[in-house]
């Protein structure tokens, strides 16, 4: 998963790679990550679950997710 950015909620989406954690939407569990949120404003939060793709994030969180 490379990072993305989401230019009108002004975020920038970071994967973050995670060991021992299965994709939340396919069960993956070979290279699974995180996301991380940095707002422009210098906040950061973090997107539930963790996943193998951003495919399957999107797919899981019902939203596109940046570009
Ligand atoms: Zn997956």
């Amino acid at each position: 998963m490379r990072q993305r950015r989401d230019p009108f909620a002004r975020q920038t989406l970071v994967p973050v790679r995670q060991l021992g954690a299965e994709c939340a939407e396919c069960g993956d569990t070979r290279r699974v990550y995180g996301v991380r949120l940095d707002s422009d404003g210098g906040r950061t939060d973090t997107l539930k679950g963790s996943f193998c793709s951003w495919a399957c994030a999107e797919a899981y969180q019902g939203v596109r997710l940046g570009r």
